[in-house]
């Protein structure tokens, strides 16, 4: 009778249970139970004869007799460790929770990413240098300000010369209110008419566009006592949200009646900022514009006026009406191809890691999943802790470089879910030096390190996406952020 058949809980994978199958504590249950109808011995009274052999199916007294030490030791050894965890919860030197608190979230797995806030109030003052003077500032803090942190993100711009703020949700609001954010604050939509209580309650300005949202928000303030403060929204050509740049006036009156509406200011988002072709940015600036007037004829005030995006301030200045919104600028990231010659920014965020594990694969072994690489021999093969559930997408597999010391290494095989490896050459030639790995050792998968760079663009343009995409899949990930 093969070993692994002794009904002691688990019988491994490939044991198939017999009918008979009975785990050890059913087995024990089953005795206690007997002996107390037959009022004979209680528990642990080992009364292996009242015990029916069939019910073990194939085992025989031996091996019955072996599951029931099994079982009794293990009972003994579960006491003893529940015991000690008794122990060692009343010992205050062991597992402290404030030194548990205090091992680092990057010591406790080895990638991270880090946000520069000093880039942050860089790019604020930058972007706002070019500006008209008096020209207001939005910070776009939107889906945790780009994966960098909304509320910081949000305090760093504010302290650099922001004024505003803008969100793409109610949630995203109240998020920044709770942190004790006092700036005005623009959701950049229009929310569900069961969001405004919330609107009203934390001082968040909704988008407006439709009379049915208007005058819900005007009358719920009514009952509330307080005032609707409101940003409308016009559609000049995105054809995303808002009134059509032509129905402006009577979008206003049909709206403007209630008392407690509060019209604060007036926007619009262009679709094509960042082309280097401007004819569609000019249609929906002039539509943009005449609405505009149109709505200071019939003696209606628009109160703010902003249309520009980062790409829109930073290439048109002319076109910032009174406030412009700095999203993908902010955070020191390129809107455009065009820009890059047009201004210094500073991006803020870097991503990095330490190598866990170094092997030396023998030529043609394969690495990662399905083995698509396979080692020309004479190369390290280091394994960084991030993958594609860290943001790093699975699609730049085998086609980005990881930073070590200032050198470049190619990024080999599959990236993992939670982990990927590169590939360090160890033939020593004249052409580079060789770099000895070892577990710990620091290296960048976004950022600089010596002279070498990788930028979030560089991971765009191979993705075929943009930087804000790439942003808020590391940013908004697992990973620990750092602020330094
Ligand atoms: C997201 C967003 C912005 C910011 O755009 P960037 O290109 O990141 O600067 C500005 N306005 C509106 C309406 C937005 O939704």
């Amino acid at each position: 009778m093969a070993q692994q058949d002794i009904p002691n809980g688990f019988t491994g994978f490939s044991v198939k249970r017999t009918a008979g199958f009975q785990s050890a504590k059913e087995a024990m249950d089953k005795r206690e139970k007997e002996a107390r109808e037959t009022g004979g011995k209680g528990a642990g009274g080992m009364a292996r004869t009242s015990l029916p052999v069939p019910a073990f199916g194939l085992i025989g007294a031996e091996g019955l007799q072996h599951a029931e030490t099994r079982a009794t030791s293990q009972q003994q050894a579960h006491a003893l460790r529940f015991a000690a965890a008794g122990k060692r919860q009343g010992d205050a030197r062991a597992f402290d929770p404030a030194k548990l608190a205090e091992i680092p979230t990057e010591q406790r797995r080895w990638s991270w990413v880090e946000i520069d806030l000093a880039a942050i109030r860089h790019n604020v003052k930058e972007v706002k240098r070019r500006l008209p003077t008096g020209t207001r500032l939005m910070a776009v803090v939107k889906a945790d300000g780009y994966g960098h942190g909304a509320v910081p993100c949000a305090k760093a711009a504010l302290n650099s010369g922001a004024d505003y703020l803008g969100v793409a949700t109610v949630d995203e609001a109240i998020e920044l209110r709770e942190n004790y954010v006092n700036a005005p604050i623009l959701v950049l939509s229009q929310p569900p008419e069961t969001a405004i209580p919330l609107l009203l309650a934390y001082k968040v300005m909704p988008s407006v566009y439709t009379p049915d949202f208007a005058i819900s928000y005007g009358e719920a303030a009514d009952a509330f006592g307080v005032r609707a403060p409101f940003h409308l929204a016009i559609n000049t050509g995105m054809n995303r949200i808002g009134v059509n740049h032509d129905e402006v006036v009577d979008f206003m009156h049909a709206i403007g009646f209630h008392r407690a509406l509060d019209y604060v200011g007036t926007f619009t988002h262009f679709a094509t900022a960042d082309h280097e072709e401007t004819l569609d940015f000019q249609i929906q600036y002039t539509r943009f514009a005449e609405a505009i007037n149109a709505l200071r004829l019939a003696g209606i005030d628009p109160g703010i006026v902003h249309a520009a995006n980062s790409a829109a301030a930073i290439r048109f200045p002319d076109a910032a009406f009174n406030m412009v919104r700095l999203g993908i600028g902010l955070y020191g990231l390129q809107p455009s191809p065009v820009t890059r010659k047009m201004i210094q920014l500073k991006p803020a965020m870097s991503v990095h890691a330490r190598i866990t594990d170094v092997h030396f694969p023998p030529i043609h072994e394969g690495v990662s999943y399905g083995l698509h690489y396979r080692s020309p021999g004479n190369v390290a093969i280091c394994t960084l802790p991030i993958g594609y559930g860290d943001g790093l997408r699975r699609n730049l597999s085998g086609r980005i470089d990881i930073l070590k010391d200032g050198v470049r290494f190619p990024q080999v095989g599959n990236v993992c879910m939670d982990q990927c490896m590169f590939e360090i050459d160890m033939r020593r030639t004249s052409l580079h030096r060789v770099v000895e790995p070892a577990i710990g050792d620091r290296v960048t998968i976004v950022g600089r390190s010596g002279d070498a760079v990788v930028t979030l663009d560089d991971l765009a343009n191979i993705l075929g996406t943009i930087t804000h995409e790439l942003a808020i899949g590391f940013g908004t990930s697992r990973l620990p952020r750092l602020y330094v």
